[in-house]
């Protein structure tokens, strides 16, 4: 942490591990370095006293943003924008250190996050209603979007500063107030970013996060509490599934954007050295830990020996490492349980005849290989299973519909990625996958001008965008009478 430049993102963190703040460990969160296992500090928690006061807060806060017109937000917003830009390189650092990717593309994550902010600056001026044609001649119809109030999140620890940013920036630009809980394994980018937003101007009441030892008790609170009227979560189906629940009682609007499991298809028509690097970018990004990472891929027979041989020969020059060191592409996973998981899915597709192709070594701490599987089957764990590694596990096929069927056959539907040459055929394909985002000849989708979202388990509602900032609005309709 001595790294950091400007010691003000830091305020969240206490002193480090050995200090008198461990004497009470109920009420502090440990944060530790993946790469190293090195605790980095702790943050002190909130108690459910603590959050219920963070969202009366949050309600009265919210009743003057709502007044604000919509220049005064967006100018707010513009200033946070900046302050993540010109604070890029510390807040970098941070997410390295606390979540593990390499530091590059946590250059990469500030810049992505900081377009949200941007992004929703600018939409904020363009939440128009319509005028609507009346039924009767004494009429006079129209619309106004509104606030819909305070809004909470819930976001993980993959992308710990733009998860935040792509949903608190929205219900800002939007007029509603913000209480978030980031993820307890990455909390200093967090609020690393809210304390920018103060210097940039946004009301402490306005902007808040909370913390808790046992997320769920955070998450009964947002889900049940009246005052709050939304809840936009990113995370695991599993736990979505719980939320969305737990939301019914209070009828209160939810966004979900849940977990994946992307198909990448390169086709007999393909181009394969744009698919190699596609596949590169779109699986092995953040360590394979990314929701619309490619988790399975379906290589079309002509050029399946082709393909695999340019795609190992890309892979083996993947470097696994402490992403503070210059070169390395692969960080660690975020902790043993994710480990755990990849190291078992690929044991299990091995025994069940899957043949290690590159990869597959034992690596100490959270390290795991870059690892390809060939002879891999759709019915195999790692093909039906959500990875969040760096193992790519290759299918062969053949017809265009077998390929159709094998690449829906799942309860996800969050992104899909296909190469190939062909009009007509990528047309055919890209309708027919039932998926919310699809990547044609491109590895790398996500930016903040088009709608991020799934569909199926995996989730409902788009984030960036143009409707990204409706997932906060409510449309309240006017109608004028008596007019003659
Ligand atoms: P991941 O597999 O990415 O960790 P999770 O869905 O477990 O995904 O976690 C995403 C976010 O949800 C994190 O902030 C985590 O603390 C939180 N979380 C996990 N379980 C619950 C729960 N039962 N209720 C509310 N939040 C939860």
């Amino acid at each position: 942490m001595e790294m950091i430049k400007n010691r003000s993102l830091l305020s969240a963190l206490c002193e480090p591990a050995n200090s008198a703040h461990t004497a009470n460990l109920a009420a502090n969160l440990a944060v530790t370095n993946p790469a190293t296992g090195e605790e980095l500090g702790c943050i002190s928690t909130d108690s459910e006293a603590d959050i219920y006061a963070a969202i009366e807060r949050s309600a009265v806060a919210q009743k003057s943003w709502q007044k604000t017109s919509a220049k005064e937000r967006a100018t707010i917003l513009h200033r946070w924008y900046q302050l993540l830009m010109d604070n890029q390189a510390d807040l970098a650092r941070i997410i390295t250190l606390e979540q593990g990717k390499p530091l590059a593309e946590a250059e990469g994550e500030v810049a992505y996050g900081a377009s949200f902010i941007e992004w929703f600056a600018e939409e904020a001026k363009r939440t128009y209603g319509d005028t609507i044609p009346g039924h009767t001649r004494d009429r006079r119809l129209m619309t106004i979007k509104q606030p819909v109030g305070v809004a909470t999140a819930i976001t993980p620890w993959n992308f710990p500063i733009a998860m935040i940013t792509r949903k608190a920036a929205p219900a800002l630009a939007a007029g509603c107030s913000f209480v978030g809980k980031p993820a307890n394994q990455t909390p200093l980018s967090a609020y690393a970013v809210v304390e920018l937003a103060y210097q940039a101007g946004v009301p402490k009441e306005l902007l808040q996060l909370v913390i808790h030892n046992s997320p769920e008790v955070v998450g009964q609170i947002f889900c049940k509490n009246e005052i709050v009227r939304k809840l936009s979560f990113t995370g695991s189906t599993r736990v979505g599934r719980i939320l969305t629940a737990q939301c019914a009682e209070t009828v209160k609007r939810v966004s979900m954007e849940l977990g994946g499991n992307a198909p990448f298809i390169v086709f007999d028509d393909a181009d394969i050295d744009t698919a190699v690097a596609g596949a590169i970018a779109s699986k092995f990004r953040n360590a394979g830990q990314t929701c619309i990472c490619a988790n399975r891929f379906y290589i079309h027979d002509a050029v399946y020996d082709q393909f695999i041989d340019k795609f190992c020969a890309a892979v083996v020059q993947l470097k696994v490492g402490n992403g503070l060191e210059p070169g390395v592409t692969i960080g660690p996973l975020i902790n043993h349980a994710a480990k755990n998981k990849v190291l078992r899915l690929i044991e299990a597709a091995v025994a069940e005849g899957a043949r290690i192709v590159t990869g597959g070594n034992h690596r100490d701490g959270l390290f795991v290989e870059p690892t390809v599987l060939t002879d891999v089957s759709q019915t195999m764990g790692i093909v039906r299973e959500e990875i969040f590694g760096p193992v790519a596990p290759v299918i062969r096929f053949s017809t265009d519909e077998e390929l159709i069927t094998m690449a829906n056959d799942t309860i996800y539907g969050l992104a899909a990625y296909f190469y190939s040459r062909d009009i007509g055929r990528i047309w055919t394909v890209a309708e027919a996958l039932e998926y919310g985002m699809v990547g044609i000849n491109e590895g790398s989708i996500s930016t903040d001008v088009a709608p991020f979202g799934g569909i199926k388990q995996s989730g409902f509602g788009r984030e960036g965008a143009k409707e990204g900032i409706d997932e906060y609005l409510e449309v309240k309709y006017l109608c004028f009478g008596g007019i003659r």
